[in-house]
């Protein structure tokens, strides 16, 4: 359950908490046509709370809206602005941020051609994604009965709504079967992400994930991390991955705003290396925790002070 908190931004003003309605008639609602992303806010032992990697997640937003041929009311800066100011309405020091742009109620029927285009920022205190303990020891993944979008069927560079039916048909086998978060593959069988974090492997001192040309949404702490892999001298490659690739992996972890970090320690009932969190991803989780968090200040470019 999400705690409540006080405001909510809607169209332009910050509404109550209790008053945030959308009409059931609401086109998203029935047909999954619109836009969203999620972005985590931090307080860093310097005491102020900072956003990370806003303006990436803007322009992710708004490439979704373009994927999808929708035009906000707002522009970037305005629901930049509203990300941060959503947090000092609500006294927040760390939380979730989660901006929507998505097809009001008028006409029905798919063409929502002639339906306003609404931009809300939600957003609720939400600690480790895949459960307490997870980026610490790691958690249980298992390969899902359901493919990945294919290229051709879906727009995977979207962080797009509807889009999400497949996450969480694959998250819920998952969990319904006793693990802890799902990896798709590809319609070709190759390893795509998760239900919502994008995938690394570690084999004989190789950082791997998939490329951007696969069906995958471009993560921003995939960026991330690729970024800090590259100047902590791991050599690291963007390429296909496949099943029998990640079972053999010495390490692998999910990267995601939420999930943050997370290392994997089980695929299908193989032990991943020793089963431990592994030296490379432990390196990268201090260098990551260490900039969102801490005391790294080497990437002040990604942190918006709130
Ligand atoms: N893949 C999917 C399907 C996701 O939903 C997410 C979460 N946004 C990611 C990957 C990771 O992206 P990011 O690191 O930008 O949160």
């Amino acid at each position: 359950m999400v705690d409540k908190l006080k405001k909510i931004w809607m169209e332009g003003e910050f509404v109550d908490w209790d008053d945030a309605k959308v009409h059931i008639l609401t086109h998203s609602l029935h047909y999954g046509l619109g836009a969203f992303e999620g972005i985590r806010a931090y307080r860093r032992t310097d005491g102020g709370t900072y956003v990370f990697r806003l303006k990436e997640h803007i322009d992710r937003l708004f490439d979704t809206c373009k994927l999808l041929a929708i035009q906000p009311r707002f522009t970037r800066q305005q629901v930049a602005d509203a990300t941060v100011e959503f947090l000092r309405q609500n006294d927040m020091q760390e939380g979730y941020i989660r901006p929507l742009v998505y097809m009001g109620d008028g006409p029905m029927g798919v063409y929502a051609h002639d339906n306003p285009v609404r931009t809300t920022v939600v957003g609720w205190h939400w600690g480790a994604y895949l459960g307490k303990g997870a980026t610490e020891s790691g958690i249980r993944a298992k390969i899902s009965a359901f493919a990945r979008h294919h290229i051709n069927v879906g727009l995977p560079k979207a962080k797009m709504m509807g889009q999400y039916t497949n996450s969480s048909l694959a998250k819920r086998e998952a969990r319904i079967a006793g693990y802890n978060e799902a990896i798709l593959l590809d319609p070709n069988g190759y390893v795509s992400e998760g239900s919502g974090e994008n995938i690394f492997i570690v084999r004989r001192g190789r950082l791997l994930t998939p490329p951007l040309s696969a069906s995958i949404l471009e993560g921003i702490t995939r960026d991330t991390i690729l970024t800090l892999a590259r100047e902590e001298g791991i050599p690291a490659s963007e390429e296909m991955i496949t099943r029998d690739q990640l079972y053999l992996a010495d390490e692998a972890f999910f990267t995601g705003t939420a999930a943050e970090v997370t290392p994997i320690r089980e695929v299908d009932d193989r032990t991943i290396g020793e089963g431990q969190v592994g030296a490379i991803t432990r390196r990268l989780q201090q260098r990551f925790f260490g900039i969102v968090r801490g005391e790294d200040n080497s990437h002040p470019e990604w942190l918006t002070r709130v």
